[in-house]
């Protein structure tokens, strides 16, 4: 009777075990398959700019002096575009690496929110050119426990994906509030192009984009929002979107009580 009870109660552990076992195999295909995907990605997206600069450079060899001086600028500084394009690539793929990798985040330091938060739109002015109306709500003075390069770095992605996405002559609101939770966020506002309801969930990861055509044009790498989850996460806050196709959308980072340090007003 032993035995059978032994048996019995093998049974549906012997079951789970192979369950387990078929998840775990599952589990591994899908990231086998996840890491293949990255790397095709990765290829495809530094290959189009290298047979660009390729291009070029075996256009001006084969021409030699048969080329103009005006010609030959405009083909090196087309192939200088490339060249930065893969360079920015690979920066955005370096630090996406060492966020994933979980290496050590930077010592927390109480991180200035309305200091960065004018590096920011002195950024955003910038690369805008003046083709927006950008504007500041610098909210509550206050400091966030982080790191001071990657609340940079997500800040600055959030409010450049505004910029990129809006058309000439929008507006672009940046926003700072303390909420009465006692948590705080930072928003981005803008009057672009807005996100289908259907790609929202999907933005943050690596290479999603909406329009790859629209991204490419403005220097975009598909890897800003994946970069900007990390390093939310990083720092327990979270990413909120919010967007109507043809309105505009509006990126939330969204920060607890617990990273916030109130500064008394000057
Ligand atoms: P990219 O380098 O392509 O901009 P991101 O990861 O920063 O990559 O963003 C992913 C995609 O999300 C973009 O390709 C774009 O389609 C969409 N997106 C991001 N920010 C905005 C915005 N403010 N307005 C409209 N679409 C946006």
């Amino acid at each position: 009777q032993d035995g059978l009870s032994l048996a019995i109660q093998r049974v549906p552990f012997g079951e789970d075990l192979e369950m387990l076992l078929a998840r775990d195999i599952t589990q591994l295909e899908r990231l086998d398959a996840m890491r293949r995907d990255f790397v095709a990605n990765v290829s495809h997206e530094l290959k189009t700019p290298l047979t660009v600069v390729n291009g070029f450079v075996e256009t001006l060899l084969d021409a030699g002096d048969e080329i103009g001086p005006a010609d030959r600028q405009r083909y090196l500084g087309m192939a200088l575009d490339q060249s930065l394009r893969m360079q920015h690539l690979i920066e955005d793929l370096l630090t996406l690496s060492a966020l994933q990798a979980g290496s050590e985040p930077d010592e927390d330091e109480p991180v200035n929110v309305q200091a960065l938060l004018g590096t920011v739109l002195h950024e955003a002015q910038v690369l805008s050119g003046g083709r927006h109306q950008i504007s500041l709500d610098p909210g509550t003075p206050a400091s966030l426990l982080g790191s001071q390069k990657e609340l940079h770095s997500a800040f600055s992605n959030l409010a450049s994906n505004a910029v990129r996405y809006t058309p000439e002559g929008g507006n672009i609101h940046l926003r700072w509030g303390v909420k009465e939770d006692g948590g705080a966020e930072f928003a981005v506002e803008d009057s672009g192009i807005g996100i289908g309801a259907e790609h929202i969930g999907r933005l943050t990861e690596r290479f999603y984009r909406v329009d790859r055509g629209r991204s490419r044009e403005t220097g975009g790498t598909g890897l800003g929002l994946a970069i900007v989850k990390h390093i939310l996460t990083r720092h327990q806050a979270h990413l909120d979107v919010r967007s109507e196709p043809g309105k505009g959308s509006c990126f939330t980072a969204r920060f607890s009580a617990k990273r916030l340090l109130l500064r008394a007003q000057s």
